[in-house]
């Protein structure tokens, strides 16, 4: 591991001031970072731990949504009375993505912040990748791409985004709230995480010099009929091959509205069809029939090794929209 320096920011505004500088991070809980730190795949030259910074606070907002604090642990978030209560979504999204252990590490900012488990990435031995070292290539365009993208990929990278939390937020249009230098802006969830393009090293769409102060959630109408389904390759944890958040807002056999969000797929968030006012069984099945055609018209970036996610994300869909349904 490549030697860095250490300090602890007292203050928000001392931690923006501190990370302006190169080769500089910001260490909440590191689950994720000093894994990548110690395998040579992240080498910052200065880690400026926010772990006591007071952005830690879960409460509601004036509007009847939620304010989570960026370094909120996962596991205070997936437990708390009114995630479970209003945003059911979220707290299933939070117990499936890891362990209690790793949950009650991992921060929510550091969740937004983890970074593609694509295996040509976190092990450096592979000479090839440009999200690792831009220009590189990409191993896994010809290599084993079981795990990658069916949808927004690109010729520089395919790669997938590994967060369970953040699937869920889509669904419930989650905005991310971060300070910088020229002061405090949001970010919607969905515009958060970036596709490739041509520089897959940009994960997302914060500047360097800003940090996660919180996420917001609006007012959900989403409580009652909700279910977060992982797909992936073993009972216990793994990152997910596809994953769907789904959301009913439903008035007796009528739906108001749908929230759809996938994960396993992209490296940012998947589709989110809308339906209103459905009713009887008959509309039902044709809301989860329009559901795979939908799926099936975005299938263009399949590869070698992932074509079954085609088939697997239709099928999710629908599965999860039952299980919300399902649900009193
Ligand atoms: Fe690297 Fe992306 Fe290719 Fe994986 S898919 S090897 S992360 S460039």
């Amino acid at each position: 591991m490549q030697d860095f320096s250490y300090q602890r920011a007292l203050d928000v505004d001392a931690a923006v001031a501190a990370v302006g500088q190169p080769g500089t991070r910001f260490v909440g809980g590191g689950t994720n970072l000093l894994d990548l730190m110690k395998a040579g795949v992240e080498k910052p030259v200065r880690l400026v731990d926010i772990s006591r910074l007071p952005l830690a606070t879960i409460r509601e907002t004036g509007d009847g949504g939620l304010a989570i604090g960026a370094l909120a642990r996962n596991g205070d978030v997936a437990d708390h009375p009114l995630v479970r209560a209003r945003y059911p979504l979220l707290s299933q999204a939070l117990v499936a993505g890891a362990s209690a252990q790793l949950r009650n590490m991992a921060t929510v900012g550091g969740n937004l912040m983890q970074r593609t488990r694509c295996y040509y990435f976190v092990d450096p031995g592979f000479a090839m990748c440009n999200k690792r070292v831009p220009g590189s290539g990409c191993a896994a365009l010809e290599g084993h791409n079981r795990i990658h993208a069916i949808l927004g990929a690109s010729d520089a990278c395919v790669a997938t985004n590994p967060s369970d939390m953040s699937v869920a937020l889509a669904a419930l249009d989650a905005t991310v709230r971060v300070r910088g230098p020229r002061g405090e802006r949001r970010i919607a969830i969905a515009d958060f995480h970036r596709l490739p393009g041509g520089a897959p090293e940009r994960d997302t769409t914060l500047e360097a010099d800003e940090l996660i102060v919180a996420v917001d959630l609006p007012p959900s109408r989403f409580a009652r009929h909700a279910h977060y389904l992982k797909v992936r390759d073993r009972a216990s944890y793994a990152f997910a091959l596809v994953s769907v958040a789904a959301a009913l807002d439903l008035d007796g056999d009528v739906v108001r509205d749908v929230r759809i969000a996938l994960g396993g797929v992209a490296h940012n968030r998947g589709g989110r069809p809308t339906s209103s006012a459905r009713s009887s069984d008959d509309r039902w099945r044709a809301t989860c029939s329009t559901t795979r055609r939908r799926s099936s018209s975005v299938t263009r970036d399949r590869l070698r090794d992932n074509r079954f996610k085609v088939a697997l994300a239709q099928r999710a869909v629908v599965r999860a929209i039952e299980s919300a349904r399902g649900q009193a």
